[in-house]
């Protein structure tokens, strides 16, 4: 292969990956490697830090030496990665002085409460965005430093760094030159002022953070420093947290266009533009990115239980063999059967909040089939994303005028057009789904000059629209069925009062 091309390196939470764009934006090649997770204890997940960047460096040659494109023809990488996961290491060593602890980590619960029984909830909304929960990157760090009375100290006299996966990488790429994270990371962090654009000197404070671990931070586009291989110097020049990414790679540039993963969870973001939207309804204010001289923000909202219900249909009910076949069942389901199905199983997220509630199935006839359980699954994906848009359209006042999807289960055509159904809005599904990749990738081509913003737009096809086909009656029906068997499901294991 001859020209020009980027890569853009996406760490996720699972696996490594490296994807190669040539330069209209087309994938050329993808290698991928998995890693170990590590379950040290009940509600403990951990990563190797040497293990995520030995797997990410692996992939990212890979990738180069199976297409043969040698090194200078790589114009420029860009990172996306896992967001909130924690890593600390010895600036002179450059080795972890604890293992990576992932986003989906409950051992700092415990903290949390703390900090809200100092009454430190309502702050944390207004400076960071979030919520004080155990996800983000701050309490993790406070637990680490919290092991050894010798870390802080050390972190005090400046010989530790702290990092997100982009900094981690960034920092191995460099062979430890930059020490940095774009704003999207940084808004993840439950540490930075998402307004005044700074580290947050309260939080460092009530946390005991040393502000001399943290990184600098710099615009999703920008100069990080270069990655060295065989002699020539790549430049690294685009970084975004993997759903921040994704809202990039959609193409999602102006206050209200919105997209939607459709993975083991959902995950949902809006981009608000300039505007920083304090959520009525429990979704999470972030930002976006930083481009151009100004970071533009998103509401952000999930839904825990998407893709993980059609997994459950296929290995605990064993239903279906793989989760394609859903639709194939689903378009089975004959009749005016209405079966709702509230994969509560972990209780509900946005914008419910109930951590007593649990998965249900209603409206069960005796000529109830699975077909009709299956569709029900389905279904409920479209109705929690529902929730959350309306809950985000509440918010923001702003009027959706397409959703944008991607993710496993986007594949399923009768899923889609239920959603365009329900929501009575265009469902557009793009010819390349690997939204995250392509988010980062343009990130690190606007950057090195070889993209502009709306290259994105003019390149980007869609694959397909889903119209939406019902009467508004029906979807005021349906939705209220969905509400009504919502409301059922809450609570559930609360004991009864009398
Ligand atoms: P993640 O990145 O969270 O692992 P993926 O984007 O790879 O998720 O999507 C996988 C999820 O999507 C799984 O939970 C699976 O059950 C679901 N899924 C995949 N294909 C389909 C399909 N055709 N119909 C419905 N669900 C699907």
């Amino acid at each position: 292969m001859t020209g020009k091309y980027i890569i853009a390196l996406d760490q996720g939470t699972t696996s490594s990956r490296a994807v190669l764009f040539d330069m209209e934006g087309q994938i050329r090649g993808i290698a991928q490697q998995e890693f170990r997770q590590i379950y040290p204890n009940p509600g403990w997940v951990e990563h190797d830090p040497e293990e995520i960047w030995k797997t990410q460096v692996g992939v990212l040659i890979r990738v180069m030496v199976e297409n043969a494109i040698k090194p200078s023809q790589v114009a420029a990488i860009g990172i996306t990665n896992q967001r909130e996961t924690t890593v600390i290491w010895d600036r002179k060593t450059g080795r972890p002085v604890y293992n990576a602890i992932v986003w989906q980590d409950k051992r700092t619960a415990p903290i949390c409460e703390e900090l809200k029984a100092k009454g430190l909830t309502d702050y944390v909304k207004h400076t960071t965005g979030l919520v004080l929960d155990s996800y983000f990157s701050a309490t993790k760090v406070k637990w680490i430093l919290d092991q050894d009375s010798g870390l802080r100290n050390r972190a005090m006299n400046g010989e530790l760094a702290f990092g997100t996966i982009d900094t981690w990488l960034i920092w191995k790429m460099t062979g430890g030159q930059t020490h940095a994270t774009d704003y999207s990371n940084a808004s993840r962090t439950l540490l930075y002022d998402i307004v005044n654009l700074r580290w947050d000197a309260k939080l460092l404070d009530v946390l005991q953070i040393p502000h001399e671990l943290l990184p600098e931070v710099r615009p999703s586009a920008a100069a990080y420093g270069h990655w060295t291989f065989d002699g020539v110097d790549i430049p690294i020049c685009g970084v975004a947290g993997d759903q921040q990414a994704a809202l990039f790679g959609q193409a999602c540039f102006n206050p209200g266009m919105a997209k939607n993963t459709y993975g083991t969870g959902c995950f949902m973001l809006m981009n608000t533009g300039s505007h920083r939207h304090e959520s009525q309804h429990g979704l999470l204010t972030t930002i976006a990115w930083g481009l151009e001289g100004t970071v533009e923000y998103a509401l952000e909202g999930s839904v825990f239980i998407a893709g993980a219900a059609i997994q459950w249909l296929r290995d605990a009910m064993h239903l279906i063999d793989q989760a394609k076949d859903s639709e194939y069942f689903a378009t089975k389901a004959l009749g005016s059967n209405e079966v709702y199905m509230v994969p509560a199983f972990a209780g509900l997220g946005a914008p419910y909040w109930d951590m007593y509630a649990r998965g249900a199935i209603f409206g069960l006839t005796r000529d109830t089939g699975k077909e009709h359980v299956i569709k029900a699954t389905l279904e409920s994906l479209a109705y929690q994303t529902k929730d959350i848009l309306n809950a985000m359209q509440d918010d923001t006042r702003l009027k959706l005028s397409s959703l944008k999807v991607d993710g496993g289960a986007s594949a399923n055509n009768m899923l889609m057009q239920f959603q365009a159904d329900i929501l009575g809005t265009d469902v557009e599904r793009p010819e390349v789904v690997e939204s995250t990749a392509v988010g980062a990738a343009y990130l690190a081509g606007i950057q090195s000059g070889i993209w502009k913003k709306d290259d994105i737009i003019r390149k980007r096809k869609v694959q397909r629209t889903f119209k939406p086909a019902m009467s508004d009656s029906d979807r005021t029906n349906l939705y209220k069925g969905w509400q009504k068997a919502v409301k059922r499901t809450m609570q559930w294991t609360l004991e009864d009062k009398d």
